[in-house]
């Protein structure tokens, strides 16, 4: 069961971000990856709701679009379509009706991986978008955790909540929203810390690494001189002498690429399948506008290999 929890916990992540949580069947059944779905399933983070797909690829002869609708047969309802090929073919309700993530069964998980679970339990405080975990201590700063998702259609309402349920300066938000995004929005003070980054989908539930440092380290960066990548994940920015840098996405991608290495080197090629980008791309073209945190944190050789300088890449922990 190991290689399929992180594309489980990859996919809910997906569909927790898209409008209305759903998903067609016919994407579930053509992705290549049934298992997960069924997983995730499994686990209750996702379900069938009772709305039709509008048209299926029909099950029999994959040829076409069919269109599900309900039959009654006595005091049972079914569900049937027409094929062109195959005439009448009767569906299920994994085949026909959309799927739907289920983002309070996340807010569920994270209570229960949190510890918070007897004392605290979760409210939802933005329908479908913010839910109240509980409270926490960090290093004797007691801080309101919350979970949330689609926030950047919402930063109205997700502001104000957290404004209503936490201490100022007290909030800490687990996400499945691009924190990019955020950093850009009215919520850019607020700290957002990416569930793929903190949590591993396990046999029934979550398990939570390495939050204390994500809390830790945004409390202590104010008035420092600090030099480094820890708020990379968290805030998109880089440190240099205490001044934060923000990172483009492509950038973002090309520093984590580096320190998933580890300090090791990672050649242009890598870096090309990662970013997406042309394997001949021009370093020069992707600098050009970070050359600081360039500059700052990460070495070159002749022979086109990258990598970051050793006193940035993390210690494990530490
Ligand atoms: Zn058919």
């Amino acid at each position: 069961m190991g290689p399929i929890n992180a594309p489980a916990l990859t996919e809910l992540s997906r569909l927790l971000e898209q409008p209305g949580h759903q998903i067609f069947p016919d994407a579930v059944w053509v992705s290549g990856q049934v298992e997960v779905f069924k997983k995730l399933r499994d686990l209750e983070a996702l379900s069938l709701t009772s709305e039709l797909s509008t048209g299926v690829l029909c099950p029999d002869c994959m040829n076409g679009a069919i269109q599900p609708e309900h039959t009654a047969h006595g005091t049972r309802i079914g569900i049937r379509a027409y094929c062109g090929e195959c005439g009448w073919v009767q569906l299920s309700r994994e085949r026909a009706c959309l799927w739907q993530a289920n983002p309070a069964k996340v807010a569920e998980w994270l209570n229960l991986a949190l510890g918070l679970k007897p004392r605290h339990s979760v409210t939802e405080v933005v329908k479908g978008v913010l839910w109240h975990l509980g409270e926490r201590e960090y290093k004797r700063h007691r801080h309101s955790l919350f979970f949330g998702c689609q926030i950047a259609v919402n930063q109205a309402y997700v502001g104000k909540a957290l404004n209503q349920y936490a201490a100022p300066g007290a909030d800490v938000t687990i996400t499945t929203s691009d924190i990019a995004e955020l950093q850009q929005g009215t919520l850019n003070s607020r700290v957002f810390v990416p569930l793929g980054a903190v949590a591993q989908l396990r046999k029934a539930g979550l398990v939570i690494e390495n939050l204390e440092s994500y809390v830790d380290g945004l409390a202590s960066v104010v008035a420092s001189n600090e030099t480094s990548l820890r708020l990379m994940e968290t805030k998109r920015v880089a440190l240099i002498d205490g001044n934060e840098f923000p990172l483009s996405p492509q950038v973002f991608k090309f520093l984590k690429v580096l320190l998933e290495a580890d300090g090791d080197e990672v050649h242009k090629r890598q870096i090309a399948k990662a970013l997406d980008i042309p394997e001949n791309f021009r370093f020069a073209d992707i600098k050009k506008r970070h050359a600081d945190v360039f500059n700052t944190f990460v070495d070159l050789d002749k022979k086109g290999n990258f990598w970051v300088l050793p006193d940035y890449v993390f210690v494990e922990g530490g």
